[in-house]
């Protein structure tokens, strides 16, 4: 039979590895010898040419006459699999048009065969190795690149790019070598950010060694002060200790002193403790007028920032009207720090970070002065829906950000700041609604009632 012979022999040419030799001619191919080693790449058949099928569509051809190992390692274009997945539709196509059991539809068979175990090469390029593992929550990738060198998170030694496998958590980068995925234990901090996604706020909260039996918190190895059997650090944030395989003496600013000391140093973090906190960092869970009410008497600038904040709260109902504003994608001004948008008291750690350093001051102004700008000065349609002083009924247009003026809390009517203040009475607009109000139940009450 013409087609199980050239099935086997197909079958044997993706199986036997000593094809590749006589396939590869380029033996100055770039790291050719490791990547041989490493990945075991599907080789073509002995004999290409007598496979070949006899068909005048050019799409069937794809992927056939290509030579696997010139192809740059772990690269692939998209446009290769898309056509790939053409070519495989339209075999299938041709198969269920053939004549059934005629040798064109053997040989088609044959092509399908082939194309798809190409596709699969292209899509998962080391075959016992899957693209996505999700592990302990974690969901890891296989990494693409080959030469950077990385430290495995898991065993603490180099991750040799070129000759090993390894996976990056798309969460929480947690990243380590294909043999140590298995032996994880520490879940992703990704879900630790959505579950519990508010910080410790105990400054380096310590219980002792002898409360973690003298373990790592972490993967349970035994650690002591004395460096015996395996030295004990200190995570910062957690305030439990590690060994030196989860914690590598990394730095970070710790969220309990900046908020109670206002303190941006650096201390010394466990790896996890440093993934969770990078996760967070612009996250807005610090509501500072809850946890540290004095800290706006102590700094200065959060008085400064808190007042732009609810000046651009005020100004975000002229934006979402105004359609210029929109064309001009003012909001998205603020787009890294979206809550400023929404709320005046939700902080992030990068913003208290930003404050201290100055930058947040600058940038904010600077914003505060472009939107002023719009309103006040540039945009016709926002410029009318300014107010004027009811109360004194003098004076310039109002804007509620303005720093001279107040607004009623009640119906939102904008008046000179000293006129408000000056006038003991109620807001003169409150009161001609409320009257308004009382002339329409007025004349209804009597008559309903009789
Ligand atoms: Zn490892
Ligand atoms: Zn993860
Ligand atoms: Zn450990
Ligand atoms: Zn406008
Ligand atoms: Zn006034
Ligand atoms: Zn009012």
């Amino acid at each position: 039979m013409e087609y199980d012979e050239k099935l086997a022999r197909f079958r044997q040419g993706h199986l036997n590895p000593f094809n590749r030799e006589s396939t590869r001619e380029d033996p100055t191919q770039a790291d050719g010898d490791l990547s041989q080693n490493d990945s075991p790449q599907i080789a073509l058949p002995v004999e290409p040419s007598k496979l070949e099928i006899h068909s005048s569509d050019r799409v069937m051809d794809l992927g056939l006459a290509e030579d696997h190992f010139s192809r740059p390692v772990g690269l692939f274009l998209v446009s290769d699999v898309n056509q790939l997945k053409q070519a495989i539709e339209e075999c299938k196509r041709q198969i269920l048009e053939l004549p059934e059991h005629s040798e064109q539809q053997k040989d088609a068979v044959v092509k399908l065969i082939h194309l798809r175990l190409k596709l699969q090469e292209l899509e998962d390029p080391d075959e016992d190795e899957p693209n996505v593992r999700l592990l302990q929550e974690h969901r890891f990738y296989k990494e693409k690149s080959k030469s950077v060198k990385q430290t495995c998170d898991k065993c603490n030694t180099i991750i040799w790019g070129l000759i090993q496998t390894w996976y990056t958590c798309t969460g929480c980068y947690y990243r380590c070598h294909s043999k140590c995925l298995n032996l994880i234990t520490k879940s992703c901090v990704k879900s630790k950010v959505s579950h519990q996604s508010e910080y410790e706020l105990n400054i380096c909260p310590e219980s002792g060694l002898d409360s973690q039996d003298y373990r790592c918190a972490e993967c349970r190895t035994l650690i002591s002060l004395r460096g015996v059997p395996s030295e004990a650090r200190q995570c910062d944030y957690t305030g439990q200790y590690y060994c030196p395989n989860c914690h590598w003496n990394d730095t970070d600013v710790i969220p309990a002193r900046a908020i109670h000391n206002w303190d941006f140093e650096p201390r010394k973090v466990c790896r996890s403790s440093m993934r969770y906190l990078a996760l967070m960092m612009s996250r807005p869970v610090l509501k500072l007028r809850d946890l540290n009410p004095l800290l706006f008497n102590y700094v200065e600038e959060l008085m400064e920032i808190r007042k732009l904040r609810q000046d651009i709260l005020l100004m975000k109902p002229y934006f979402i009207t105004c359609k210029e504003a929109m064309e001009a994608r003012l909001l998205l001004q603020l787009q890294d720090r979206q809550h400023f948008v929404e709320n005046d008291d939700m902080y992030s750690l990068q913003d208290l970070l930003d404050l201290s350093s100055g930058k947040l001051s600058c940038s904010l102004t600077e914003i505060h002065t472009t939107f002023a700008k719009h309103i006040k000065l540039d945009c016709e349609k926002c410029q009318a829906k300014g107010f004027m002083c009811e109360l004194c009924k003098e004076g310039d247009i109002l804007f509620p950000f303005d720093s001279h003026s107040s607004v009623c809390s009640d119906c939102s009517a904008v008046f000179h700041r000293d006129c408000y203040y000056d006038n003991s009475t109620a807001c003169p607009r409150c009161m001609r609604l409320q009257t308004r109000k009382q002339s329409l139940f007025q004349p209804a009450s009597p008559s309903g009632l009789q």
